[in-house]
């Protein structure tokens, strides 16, 4: 194992038990079984972004060209990869279904409104209609 690959396992690892009392993008804690990926940290992941479970791993299967399920907090990918790949889709989830267009903060919420998807924001008041994955 390489010498910075240790370094962000540790870090990965102190980030897991943190108290996620704010908004935090956390690293994932990933590891290979066989040919899939598990995601150990999923559900905690999802909570400090604020997000529903299922809304995430849609995208990140359509994002990663893989099947996933969830199990307990973990998430199961059918492909092998690399965690990096899965964090900079989780950043790209955030900027596009999480952080506010208008005033880039992560208070709002996805509503659903006459089969037209919005992020509203509780910071500005902003509302914008957003693509669904
Ligand atoms: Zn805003």
């Amino acid at each position: 194992m390489e010498y910075e690959q240790m370094l962000e396992e540790a870090y990965e690892n102190v980030k897991v038990t943190a108290e996620c009392e704010r908004f935090e993008i956390l690293n994932v804690a990933g590891h290979h079984e066989g040919t899939r990926t598990v995601i150990s940290n999923f559900v905690r992941v999802v909570q400090c972004i604020r997000r529903n479970p299922e809304h995430l791993m849609k995208f990140l299967t359509k994002e990663l060209a893989s099947q996933g399920e969830i199990k307990g907090d973990r998430l199961i990918l059918s492909r092998k990869l690399a965690s990096k790949d899965v964090n900079d889709k989780i950043r790209k989830y955030v900027e596009r279904f999480v952080l506010c267009a208008k005033c880039k903060k992560p208070d709002t919420e996805l509503s659903d409104e006459d089969g037209k998807l919005y992020l509203r924001c509780m910071a500005c008041g902003g509302k914008i209609q957003i693509h669904r994955i």
